[in-house]
């Protein structure tokens, strides 16, 4: 038996239940991918992080609450805002170790807006206040319906493996990257300019997207193939140092 890649996956949060949980679209999507996904914990402790970036071959930033502003140098504007400190602690440890060790890491939503606030970018609070966009960023459901698209940078790795140049999306996010951190690329952008994906230059594989790939991936190939290529880094880094940039 081949062994697959294990990928960490961040569990959600349910505040009212004071309970964790997860959505298995991440799990399946891991797992179609040829992955191992195990959830990790949810505690607000370095060491147990630092811990399971050396056990895990790659790594899954979920959806879920906002980013505290406190991250990017800001103060909460707006009642909208709903935050996991918890969430925020554990995430940073894990980004930070992850890029240290050069470990692959897909994040998705708050995973984009975590990856940008921890390494200096600054985020909207609530977008239809901040922004004049006529496009709507937070659909209703079903949510595995595409709602906006993305025209993608042509030199991006997501372009590459995509074979695009635009795709559309669903969207269901109320904050935004306002200004990209410069150790990101942006990989993807909105008609009205919102940047949709990002990427890590100088890693073998950190990106994140804004929108939920894990809820069209078993319809949409473009979904599938981002899941795809992550757990496919996760195995390649695992078994070479050094292994040449794919894209
Ligand atoms: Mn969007």
């Amino acid at each position: 038996m081949k062994r697959k890649p294990i990928i960490g996956v961040v569990p959600l949060w349910d505040e009212d239940k004071n309970s964790i949980w997860m959505h298995p679209g991440y799990t399946d999507a891991v797992i179609r991918a040829g992955g191992l996904p195990i959830i990790l914990p949810f505690a607000d402790d370095r060491d147990i992080f630092i811990q399971s970036v050396e056990m895990c071959d790659g790594f899954l930033l979920t959806g879920g609450q906002d980013i505290s502003p406190e991250l990017y140098g800001d103060t909460k504007r707006y009642r909208s805002v709903k935050t996991c400190p918890t969430r925020d602690n554990m995430e940073e440890y894990i980004l930070e170790r992850a890029v240290e060790l050069d470990k692959p890491l897909l994040g998705i939503c708050r995973g984009l807006q975590l990856m940008n606030a921890v390494l200096g970018g600054t985020l909207y609070q609530h977008l239809p206040r901040e922004t004049n966009s006529s496009i709507v960023h937070l659909q209703t459901p079903p949510y595995e319906n595409a709602v906006h698209g993305v025209r993608l940078d042509p030199d991006s790795p997501l372009a590459y493996l995509l074979g695009k140049q635009r795709i559309t999306v669903n969207s269901y996010h109320h904050q935004g990257i306002k200004e990209l951190s410069p150790k990101l690329k942006c990989m993807a952008r909105a008609e009205d300019r919102l940047v949709e994906a990002v990427y890590m230059p100088s890693k073998r594989f950190i990106w994140a997207v804004q929108w939920h790939p894990e809820m069209t991936c078993k319809s949409d190939n473009n979904s599938q193939k981002l899941f795809d290529v992550f757990v496919t880094y996760s195995n390649l880094c695992r078994k070479m140092n050094k292994i040449p940039f794919l894209y």
